[in-house]
C-alpha cells in the first residue's frame, strides 16, 4: 500500500504523562488513581497512555465502553478496568471475561449485566452510579434504594463501588459541588443500610486537585493526565501533546498580493510565505483562519489567509525558513509557542475538544 510522508503529527511526551500521573497520584493521597483513557486517551492513544499511567502509579483505567476496555486488556494491560458509557444493547460478556468492572445506572443495565454474568459464569463487579446533579446517566435518587436492593440480591453481581460525577468541579467553591457531595453521601448511607460495603468514587481531575475531602477510595482524573489544567490555580502539569507539521514550500510575494481562498489576507509589504501541509482535514480548524499563530524558526508567526482542507500559509516576513523546518501548531507553550488552551480560547471551546480532535486518521502519532 502506498504511504505518503507525514503531513501533520501529534507527538506525545510520555515523560509528561508519567509526571502528571505521579503528581495526581500524589495528590490523591490514600485514594487509588483511575486514569481516564476514553476516546483513545483523549486523542493521545489509549494503550501507550495506559502503560505510562500504570508505570507512574495508576492502578485503575477508565474507558468509555466495554470494547475500549477489552482493547486495553488485549494489549496486555493488567490494571483494573472500568467501563461506564455502554450503550443499550451492549453485550457485557466480553467485558466480564476480560475482567472489566461495569457501571450500572438502571435496573435495565443491571439485568443486562446479570444476564452476561449468568451466560459466562463470571461474577460481575458493578459500580452503581447515582445521579447527584449532573442529570445525565446515573440512577435518580428516587429510584436508588430499589436499584441498590436489586443489585444486592442479584447472584451473579457484586456491588464493588458506588460513584457519581460532578458538574462544576472546575469552579472551585461552587455550591453545586457540596450539594452533589451531600447527595452522594446519602446514596452511600442507603447502600450501607442495605448491607453493602462499596468503594466510593466521585472526583474528576478538578476535584482531585482541589477537593481532597472528595477523594474517597478512588479518583478519576482525565484531562490533567494529559497536562491540561482544568482549575484556575496554577498546577505543575505538563501538556503532553505537540501538534506539529513542517514547511513544504516557501514563496516570496509582493506587497498587495492576496493569499488563499477568498483573498481575506493581503501582504502589506513584500514577504515570504511558508506553506504548511495541514488543513482542516488534519485537525486545523478553518475557524482559526486569521486568528492563529504557529511557532516556526524560534518565533510566533501569523497564519496568512484561510486555512484550507489540506494546507495553510504562514507569513514569515523577511525570514526564509528551510524546507522541512518544524512548524508547531500547538504544544506545551514552554518556549512561548501556542497551546491547545490558546486554540480553545480563540474558538470558544475547551482544550479537551482540541486534543481529542486529534484522534483522526490523517494525524500521525509519535511517542517521545
Ligand atoms: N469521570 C467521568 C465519569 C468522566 O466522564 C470523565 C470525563 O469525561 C472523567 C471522570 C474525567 O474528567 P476530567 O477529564 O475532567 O478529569
Amino acid at each position: 500500500m502506498a504511504s505518503d510522508p507525514v503531513r501533520a503529527e501529534a507527538v506525545i511526551d510520555l515523560g509528561a504523562i508519567r509526571h502528571n500521573v505521579a503528581l495526581l497520584a500524589g495528590r490523591a493521597g490514600g485514594a487509588a488513581t483511575m486514569v481516564v483513557v476514553k476516546a483513545d486517551g483523549y486523542g493521545h492513544g489509549a494503550v501507550p497512555i495506559a502503560r505510562a499511567a500504570v508505570e507512574a502509579g495508576a492502578s485503575w483505567l477508565g474507558a468509555c465502553s466495554v470494547a475500549e476496555a477489552v482493547a486495553l486488556r488485549e494489549a496486555g494491560i493488567t490494571a483494573r478496568l472500568f467501563s461506564w458509557l455502554d450503550l443499550p444493547g451492549t453485550d457485557f460478556a466480553p467485558g466480564l471475561e476480560a475482567g472489566v468492572d461495569l457501571a450500572v445506572s438502571s435496573r435495565a443495565e443491571l439485568a443486562a449485566v446479570a444476564d452476561a454474568a449468568a451466560r459466562t459464569g463470571v461474577r460481575a463487579e458493578v459500580h452503581l452510579k447515582i445521579d447527584t446533579g449532573l442529570s445525565r446517566n446515573g440512577c435518580p435518587p428516587s429510584e436508588w434504594q430499589a436499584l441498590v436492593k436489586d443489585a444486592a440480591a442479584e447472584p451473579g453481581v457484586r456491588v464493588a463501588a458506588i460513584w457519581s460525577h460532578l458538574a462544576r468541579a472546575d469552579e472551585p467553591g461552587h455550591p453545586s459541588i457540596d450539594l452533589q457531595a451531600a447527595r452522594f453521601q446519602a446514596a452511600y448511607d442507603i447502600a450501607r443500610d442495605a448491607g453493602l460495603d462499596p468503594l466510593r468514587h466521585l472526583a474528576n481531575s478538578a476535584a482531585t486537585l482541589t477537593r481532597p475531602d472528595l477523594h474517597f477510595d478512588l479518583v478519576r482524573p482525565g484531562i490533567a493526565t494529559y497536562g491540561l489544567n482544568p482549575v484556575p490555580q496554577r498546577e505543575d502539569l505538563r501538556p503532553a501533546m505537540t501538534f506539529r507539521s513542517s514547511v513544504v514550500l516557501t514563496k516570496r510575494i509582493a506587497a498587495g498580493e492576496s493569499v488563499s481562498y477568498g483573498h481575506t489576507w493581503t501582504a502589506a509589504k513584500d514577504t515570504t510565505l511558508a506553506l504548511v501541509p495541514a488543513g482542516y482535514a488534519d485537525g486545523v480548524p478553518r475557524a482559526l483562519s486569521g486568528r492563529m499563530e504557529v511557532w516556526l524558526g524560534g518565533k510566533r508567526r501569523p497564519v496568512a489567509g484561510r486555512v484550507c482542507m489540506d494546507q495553510f500559509a504562514v507569513d514569515c516576513g523577511d525570514d526564509e525558513p528551510e524546507i522541512g523546518a518544524e512548524v508547531v501548531l500547538f504544544g506545551d507553550g514552554a518556549s512561548g509557542g501556542p497551546t491547545a488552551r490558546e486554540w480553545a480560547d480563540t474558538l470558544g471551546t475547551i482544550d479537551y475538544e482540541i486534543v481529542t480532535g486529534m484522534y483522526r486518521p490523517r494525524v500521525a502519532r509519535r511517542y517521545a
